[in-house]
C-alpha cells in the first residue's frame, strides 16, 4: 500500500513544465502516504469527505494547500472554512453564500471553482454550461466579497470512448473561456480543473491547468460506504 513515488516524480515534473498544477487526491489514504509526498516537496492535496479532511488537516503541516473536491453540504462549510485553499465543487448560489458567510467569520477570502456538469451520467453534481452566464449575472454575486471565483471544475464521463471525453473537456474549456469576460471584483477565471488518473492527458490537451490525480499516485482505493459527499 505504498505511494508510487517514481510515478509521482515523473508526472509532477512533466506537469510543472507544462504549467499544470497537480492536486494529489489522497481521499481514503492514510496520513503517512500524504507525508511521503510532502517530504518530496508536494503541497497540493485533494479530499472529498469533510470529516476525513478535517482530521488529516489537524495532524499535517500547515503549509499544505488543501483542495476540497467532493460535494459540499452547506452545513459543513464552517468546518473547512478556516484553512481550505480551494473548494472545487461549488454548484449553487446558496452554497456560495454560505462559503462567503464563513469567509467573513474567518476573516479570509475563500477561493472557489464552479462545478460544471459535462458528463452524460446523471449522477454527477454541477451546473449545466448554459446556467453559467446566468450565475455570473446574478445580483447577489457582487455582494459576496469573501469568496473569489477562480474558475471551473468538471469530470468527463467514465467511458472508453476517447472522442466523447475530448468533446466533454472541450465543452468545459469553451465555458471557461467565455467566463473570462466576466468583470466582477470577486471573479478571476484562471483555473480550469479537469482530468483524473485515467483522462488527465486528454484534459490537458483541452486546456486544463489543474489535474486531480489519486489512484495513479496512491494505488487503487478500497471502496468505502456511501455518504452524502460521494453518493
Ligand atoms: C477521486 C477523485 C479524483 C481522483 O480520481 P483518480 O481516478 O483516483 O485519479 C479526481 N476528482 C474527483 C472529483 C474525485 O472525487
Amino acid at each position: 500500500m505504498a505511494v508510487n513515488t517514481e510515478v509521482f516524480s515523473t508526472i509532477s515534473e512533466k506537469l510543472q513544465q507544462a504549467g499544470v498544477t497537480l492536486v494529489a487526491v489522497s481521499k481514503t489514504k492514510p496520513v503517512a502516504d500524504i507525508q511521503e509526498l510532502y517530504h518530496l516537496g508536494h503541497r497540493d492535496f485533494g479530499e472529498n469527505y469533510v470529516q476525513e479532511l478535517v482530521e488529516k488537516q489537524k495532524v499535517l503541516p500547515n503549509d499544505i494547500r488543501w483542495h476540497f473536491i467532493g460535494h459540499l453540504q452547506s452545513n459543513k462549510v464552517k468546518q473547512i472554512a478556516p484553512f481550505i485553499h480551494l473548494i472545487h465543487g461549488v454548484d449553487s448560489m446558496k452554497l456560495l453564500m454560505e462559503i462567503n458567510k464563513q469567509g467573513i467569520n474567518n476573516q479570509r477570502v475563500i477561493q472557489c471553482l464552479l462545478q460544471v456538469h459535462i458528463a452524460e451520467e446523471a449522477t454527477k453534481f454541477g451546473f449545466d454550461t448554459t446556467e453559467i452566464p446566468t450565475f455570473f449575472a446574478a445580483k447577489e454575486l457582487p455582494m459576496l466579497q469573501n469568496v473569489l471565483i477562480k474558475g471551473m471544475m468538471g469530470m468527463a464521463s467514465f467511458t472508453e470512448n476517447e472522442q466523447q471525453v475530448k468533446d466533454e473537456f472541450n465543452h468545459l474549456q469553451q465555458c471557461f473561456l467565455s467566463a473570462q469576460t466576466t468583470i466582477e471584483q470577486n471573479v478571476d477565471i484562471t483555473t480550469l480543473s479537469m482530468g483524473m488518473s485515467g483522462d488527465y492527458a486528454l484534459a490537458i490537451a483541452a486546456g486544463s491547468n489543474m489535474v486531480r490525480i489519486g489512484s495513479m499516485l496512491f494505488g487503487i482505493r478500497t471502496p468505502t460506504a456511501k455518504t452524502p459527499e460521494n453518493s
